[in-house]
């Protein structure tokens, strides 16, 4: 179909724009991409598509941002499996009411992070209609065989952690933040990770699907989640607790290890950034949260529901 936004002319720009290929990859230019997987390696893949007015708008977001996000969403996702990103590929569903300037702004924002994390652009298709901006991202990620991290791998006596501070992405967090690719493979060399998540929904959310997974159940500690200075701090100390636990987008990696291994790291960290003991993994298949009192609720019952 023909395309007002001179789909080719876009692709040899972003191909001008691109590093050179990687050894074991032939990327734009013919039909399909190939990917030759180093030995003694396995492929990650994943796909996350953002939409205009659900995931961003404009403003507060430019061009730039958007679609700067829409990459670092799904490398967060590799980040969360201890991956390392490799190559993406891109699909944009263009308002017709704008230029292609708008399209390469979008581009240049995917371009300058896919240099940052040496992630190769290998494709995509480009397509416009009266609808709002969409930006699909297909990656793939390499890790070593057998040291992906899954969310299942959680048991009982675990400690459960959680880097940086969460709550008040949307205040513009969600639109700058960067993924923690290298946090999750030196965490995966300093300690045996037994399961993890990126938290793009919330803490309360994304706990949930390591819960599930490996058929266990948790219980937090209020005074122990770190609550971010993004959230007000003319909020009650429940509400700021709820915006923690609740707000998603906040992109840092939950996850579990043993309790020596939890000591360890809580002696030496061996991140840049802060991690934080939030509580334990239970066998009792539900996660609670225990407050200050002593008293201890369900985190499910609370009404701290994803509100985005
Ligand atoms: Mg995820």
């Amino acid at each position: 179909m023909a395309s007002s936004f001179h789909e080719f002319d876009l692709i040899q720009w972003i191909r001008e724009q691109c590093p050179s290929a990687k050894a074991n990859l032939i990327g734009i230019g013919d039909d399909t991409a190939i990917l030759q997987p180093p030995l003694n390696s396995e492929l990650l893949f994943a796909t996350d598509m953002l939409m205009e007015g659900t995931h961003f708008t404009f403003p507060p977001a430019t061009p730039e941002r958007a679609g700067r996000k829409a990459l670092a969403v799904n490398i967060s996702d590799l980040a969360a499996m201890a991956g390392q990103p490799h190559s993406a590929l891109i699909s944009l569903a263009l308002p017709k009411s704008r230029g292609p300037e708008f399209a390469k702004a979008i581009m240049q924002g995917i371009i300058d992070l896919a240099k940052e994390f040496s992630i190769q652009l290998i494709g995509g298709d480009t397509n416009s209609w009266d609808g709002p901006l969409v930006i699909n991202v297909a990656i793939i990620g390499i890790a070593p065989a057998s040291k992906s991290i899954k969310r299942s791998g959680a048991i009982p006596g675990d400690w459960i952690f959680v880097t940086g501070e969460l709550g008040g992405s949307l205040t513009g967090h969600h639109l700058n933040f960067t993924p923690l690719v290298s946090e999750a493979l030196i965490l995966n060399q300093a300690v045996a990770i037994h399961s993890m998540v990126d938290l793009s929904d919330g803490l309360a959310s994304d706990l949930q699907h390591i819960l599930r997974e490996s058929n266990v159940g948790a219980l937090l500690d209020a005074t122990s989640i770190p609550i971010s200075s993004r959230v007000s701090e003319n909020e009650s100390k429940q509400t700021r607790l709820q915006h923690a636990l609740s707000d998603g987008e906040d992109f840092e990696l939950l996850f579990t290890v043993s309790p020596e291994d939890g000591k360890q790291l809580l002696s030496q960290n061996p991140l840049p950034t802060k991690i934080t003991q939030i509580g334990e993994i239970t066998s009792r298949q539900t996660a609670f949260i225990q407050h200050p009192d002593g008293s201890q609720t369900s985190l499910e019952d609370s009404g701290w529901k994803h509100e985005l």
